[in-house]
C-alpha cells in the first residue's frame, strides 16, 4: 500500500522507557506523529481517554473488532490493545511519519500487512535495569510486574525479527538514534 515508508512500528518490553523516548522524540519533531490505540485496561492515575490510549470496554471494543475498525490486535496481560485503522491510513495516504508504539505481536501484524512498515525495538541496558524501572515507576502490583518480567524475556528473545534495535540507556541520546532511523527510512524507503 501507499504510504507504507511513513509507519514506524516500535516495540520494546513493559518498563524499558520507551514512551518516553517517543514522548522526547515527538517534542523535538513535532512533524512525526503517534498512534492512539484502543485497549480495555483501566487509565492508569493522570491518562486520559483520547490521549493516551481510547479506553474502551470489552463489549465496545469487540464491537470495533467485529467492524473491521482495529487493523491489529492483542490480548496483554489479560486486556484487549488494538490500533485503530483510522489512527493509521489518512495519515499514510498524506505522506505524515507516524508512530506506533505496540507489543511484539501486534509488530508482526502490522509487518505483515505494510511490509514497507520500519520495526523498532527498544531494549533495556539489562534485565536489572528493566526490573529497576518497572518497580519505580510504581503503577504495577507484584504479580503484575512478575507477569512483565516474564513476557519481557521472551519478547527480547524474539526481538531479532525487527528491522532496527536501539538500547535506551539515555533518553535523550535514545531519541536521537530513533530519529536517525526514521530519516534514513523515509528517504530510501520503498514506498509502496
Ligand atoms: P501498557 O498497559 O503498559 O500501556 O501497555 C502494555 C503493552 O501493550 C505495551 O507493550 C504497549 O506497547 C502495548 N500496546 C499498546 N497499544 C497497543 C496496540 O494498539 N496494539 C498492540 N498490539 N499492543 C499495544
Amino acid at each position: 500500500m501507499k504510504g507504507e515508508k511513513y509507519l514506524f512500528v516500535v516495540s520494546g518490553p513493559s518498563g524499558t522507557g520507551k514512551d518516553t523516548v517517543v514522548a522526547n522524540l515527538l517534542k523535538k519533531h513535532p512533524e512525526i506523529q503517534h498512534t492512539v490505540s484502543a485497549t480495555t485496561r483501566p487509565p492508569r492515575e493522570g491518562e486520559k481517554d483520547g490521549i493516551n490510549y481510547h479506553f474502551m470496554t470489552r463489549t465496545d471494543f469487540e464491537k470495533h473488532l467485529a467492524e473491521d475498525q482495529i487493523v491489529e490486535h492483542t490480548q496483554y496481560c489479560g486486556n484487549y490493545y488494538g490500533t485503530l485503522r483510522s489512527e493509521i491510513e489518512g495519515r499514510m495516504a498524506l505522506g505524515i511519519p507516524v508512530i506506533l508504539v505496540i507489543e511484539v505481536e501486534g509488530a508482526g501484524n502490522i509487518k505483515r500487512m505494510y511490509p514497507g512498515a520500519t520495526t523498532i525495538f527498544v531494549l533495556p541496558p539489562d534485565m536489572e535495569e528493566l526490573e529497576r524501572r518497572l518497580r519505580n515507576r510504581g503503577t504495577e502490583n507484584e504479580e503484575t510486574i512478575q507477569r512483565r518480567l516474564k513476557r519481557a524475556e521472551t519478547e527480547i528473545a524474539n526481538s531479532v525479527d525487527y528491522d532496527e534495535h536501539v538500547v535506551n540507556v539515555q533518553v535523550e541520546t535514545c531519541a536521537d538514534s530513533l530519529y536517525s532511523i526514521i530519516q534514513f527510512r523515509l528517504k530510501h524507503g520503498k514506498d509502496e
